[in-house]
């Protein structure tokens, strides 16, 4: 990656951490994925549930097979055949992992899901939530952010599940209310209660969509 940009990544990543400690969230910045991977498991103690929704920045990362290991309790809901158990386990996870579609350079968070698993996972239930976000997903605004989860994430997504919905014919949302649509609900995180709960390791690199 150009030097300038590595720069650039850098530099916002400290507003968007800034932003994040005044929502009581906490925030970190590696520069590359195997730091962020180093990082990730230092979060993860020895012996925790873990999950995860979606999450193709948790795999780019090397996280999904690391926790493979016996170190680890992880609920791979691809292998669970009953998939209402995989979803009621989720929530008394000790940690779930994640990312986003969309993120405000002052914190804000912003997920679009289908079945709704992941954004109400998010919301409550699993102890600790950490997100790995490469810092392509970084917008100026919260309308930067919605309209990134919706023109970009959100159509890439349809086109790799293959959904039938007019996204992935036209390469950007037309706000289709197809059966097959995975924007159901929408998850704006702009607050924590819970102090340590959400954490966001910020990547210097571009990761998922
Ligand atoms: S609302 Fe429909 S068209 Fe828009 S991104 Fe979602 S699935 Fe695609």
């Amino acid at each position: 990656m150009d030097n300038n940009r590595k720069k650039h990544y850098a530099t916002l990543a400290q507003t968007v951490i800034k932003g994040l400690q005044s929502r009581n969230m906490n925030g970190c910045y590696a520069q590359n994925a195997e730091e962020a991977l180093k990082i990730a498991l230092e979060m993860i103690p020895e012996g925790s549930t873990v999950t995860m929704g979606g999450g193709m920045s948790v795999r780019e990362i090397g996280l999904f097979d690391a926790l493979q290991s016996d170190k680890y309790n992880f609920i791979d809901r691809d292998k669970i055949e009953d998939k209402r158990a995989a979803m009621l386990a989720a929530y008394d996870a000790d940690i779930y992992l994640a990312s986003v579609n969309g993120m405000t350079s002052d914190g804000v968070l912003v997920n679009i899901d289908g079945n709704a698993n992941r954004v109400s996972a998010i919301a409550q239930g699993p102890k600790k939530v950490i997100f790995i976000v490469g810092m392509n997903k970084v917008t100026p605004d919260l309308d930067s952010a919605m309209k990134r989860a919706r023109n970009v994430a959100a159509p890439i997504n349809c086109q790799r599940i293959g959904t039938n919905t007019p996204c992935v014919k036209v390469g950007r949302c037309m706000d289709c209310k197809s059966p097959d649509t995975i924007c159901c609900q929408f998850l704006i995180t702009r607050f924590s209660r819970h102090a340590g709960r959400i954490n966001v390791i910020l990547v210097g690199e571009e990761l998922g969509f």
